[in-house]
């Protein structure tokens, strides 16, 4: 081949791509689905494209992801309770769910299941621990998959791989004691007066939806990673603990995710394991979550984590969006729309 010709169907395919990924974007902003503030689970409108995956952050480590027909509920713990910011949607609204994937069976991630499974006869994934709160909450027994890790599940046009992960050790990085000073502390410095006995009770309640099983930090904690089309893979973690194997033999078989979900707490504390996370499944975008308590004190920012990640991972963008916001990824382009 000349290298005139070599160069022209160079410039073609450049040209081509340019134009396709235009259109995707386009695409996307006149898409309904990437303008609402409306979850698809919660009677919003579904992504047109074939391609375009809708992700929403539905506050502390609960999303939303939407593709073609299908709406996948990533944890489940939305009436967090007295105080804390509502994110606009109640678990009685969430109506369509195909799936609700529980990365660990403690309250805050899975108080809500039992009552969204009932609801949409979704299917509950999630490590065995989760059981029992399930069938506590009269969720189906046949409703419930348990996982260990390394099953893989299939959905139109997605596939999906349970992967073992650890629980955060965070408070054994710290000076004994530090987390409950550091809590109380905040505590302090904050505006929020004490609960009421009424909240308490509803606190209590909320928490008895949840395992206390031990056993969740070694064996319960599971990461979802998601393959949508030919190729666009979003992971899904939601304690930060010590990298297992099996998420190392992952990050092997995918060096690099488009996007993931990851969790950050305990302020300065959270940002090491954070970025341990980060350098292991290098993605391209970072949601964050779990930082989000009552007022503005406990609601941790996003940005000296979202400095950290850049400086260890300097193709990798943190996302600082809020509740509802649909952020939508073209899975073939991997171009980006935040709506809203
Ligand atoms: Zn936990």
């Amino acid at each position: 081949m000349s290298r005139g010709i070599a160069l022209s169907i160079l410039l073609m395919t450049l040209a081509t791509s340019h134009a396709l990924a235009q259109g995707a974007k386009a695409a996307m902003r006149q898409d309904p689905a990437c303008q609402s503030l409306t979850p698809v689970s919660a009677g919003g409108p579904a992504p047109k494209s074939q391609d375009t995956v809708v992700v929403r952050w539905l506050g502390w480590t609960n999303y939303e992801v939407a593709y073609r027909g299908t709406v996948f509920l990533l944890d489940a713990y939305y009436d967090r309770g007295p105080r804390m910011h509502p994110i606009g949607v109640v678990p009685a609204d969430m109506k369509k769910a195909n799936a609700i994937f529980i990365g660990h069976a403690h309250f805050d991630h899975m108080s809500d299941a039992a009552a969204v499974a009932k609801q949409t006869g979704a299917r509950v994934i999630g490590a065995s621990f989760a059981s029992e709160v399930l069938a506590k909450g009269g969720a189906p027994a046949n409703q419930f998959k348990a996982v260990k890790g390394g099953e893989v599940m299939q959905y139109p046009g997605v596939t999906v791989e349970a992967v073992l992960g650890h629980h955060n050790v965070i408070a054994t990085t710290v000076p004994e004691g530090f987390l409950d000073k550091q809590a109380a502390a905040v505590e302090t410095a904050s505006l929020q007066k004490p609960l009421s006995d009424a909240e308490k009770q509803q606190l209590d309640a909320i928490r008895a939806r949840g395992s206390r099983d031990p056993k969740i930090a070694t064996d319960g904690v599971i990461n979802y990673l998601f393959t949508f089309g030919n190729g666009f893979h979003v992971l899904f973690a939601d304690s930060p603990g010590p990298i297992t194997d099996a998420q190392r033999a992952i990050a092997q078989k995918v060096p690099s995710v488009d996007v993931a979900m990851l969790p950050y707490f305990s302020f300065e504390a959270g940002i090491p394991p954070l970025v341990e996370l980060v350098k292991t499944f290098k993605p391209s975008t970072v949601f964050l979550g779990h930082h989000d308590a009552e007022g503005t004190m406990k609601w941790a920012s996003n940005y000296p984590p979202a400095l950290a990640i850049r400086d260890a991972s300097p193709k990798t963008r943190t996302m600082d969006v809020i509740y509802r916001t649909p952020v939508c990824f073209n899975t073939a382009s991997k171009e980006m729309v935040i709506g809203w």
